[in-house]
């Protein structure tokens, strides 16, 4: 009689990546900066132009039909969504759903009120690890999206992750998905580039191993440091 002595197979990458995605749950919601928790865990920053996808990018990402539509319920459109990962229940990193941009009804003083907010998470958030901007390549990169670039640009250059997700791509023909891949390579500035479609399902387990190894440097998971559940976090003061 013979035995088999051999390990189980491992797991592969994507199904790694992907089983960590689906353990997205809301952890917290704020209108501005200083009313975040301070955090140890890696961050993972999702921002983009209104309508570019990111809500349905978020949700295929986790395989979760409703997670980030949480950010579109009224009054939450304009806040900065935070949801925690990781297995177990332990969380080791956090994605950051923030308020899409360039929604023309949007009054001229909110449109401000959120380029400081978003410049100012942007800029400072210690735990931040990487950004991931949405576009819409039938659109390609618009003011808004430029003016994002500029902001980031200092910290992708100190390091900071960064990767352009060009959204819907099922409604790109062969040779336009070729053009927008290359036009957006050489605006990302040394980030990187993925074409996606929530759709027909592709680039989802590209765009899930990129996060899980911005998440996992070290190719294993990092201690998990304690996070206080949604309940208990509140605003200072
Ligand atoms: P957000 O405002 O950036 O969160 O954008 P949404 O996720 O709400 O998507 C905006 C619109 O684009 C919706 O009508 C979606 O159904 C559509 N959409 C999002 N992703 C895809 C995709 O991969 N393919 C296609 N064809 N439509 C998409």
């Amino acid at each position: 009689m013979t035995h088999n002595t051999n390990p189980p197979a491992s797991k592969s990458p994507a199904v790694v990546a992907m089983g960590w995605l689906h353990t997205a749950r809301f952890l917290t919601t704020a209108p501005e900066l200083h009313f975040l928790p301070a955090l140890d865990v890696p961050e993972i920053a999702f921002v983009g132009r209104s309508n570019a996808g990111k809500s349905t990018c978020i949700n295929t990402l986790t395989q979760q039909k409703q997670l980030a539509f949480a950010s579109k319920k009224p009054g939450r459109t304009q806040h900065i969504n935070l949801f925690a990962l990781g297995k177990q229940g332990v969380t080791d990193a956090v994605l950051t759903d923030l308020p899409g941009y360039g929604y023309a009804a949007v009054p001229r003083q909110d449109k401000i009120r959120w380029q400081q907010v978003m410049a100012n998470y942007l800029v400072t958030r210690k735990n931040l690890e990487g950004i991931v901007l949405m576009c819409d390549p039938r659109h390609g990169m618009t003011e808004l999206d430029e003016i994002l670039l500029d902001v980031i640009r200092p910290r992708v250059a100190e390091g900071l992750k960064f990767l352009v997700v060009l959204t819907k791509a099922d409604k790109l023909t062969r040779s336009e998905a070729t053009k927008a891949l290359s036009i957006a390579r050489l605006q990302a500035g040394g980030g990187e580039v993925m074409l996606f479609s929530a759709t027909k399902k592709k680039g989802v387990e590209e765009v899930g191993q990129l996060l899980w190894q911005w998440a996992h440097p070290h190719g294993v998971a990092t201690p998990p440091l304690p996070v206080a559940a949604p309940t208990e976090l509140q605003p200072p003061g």
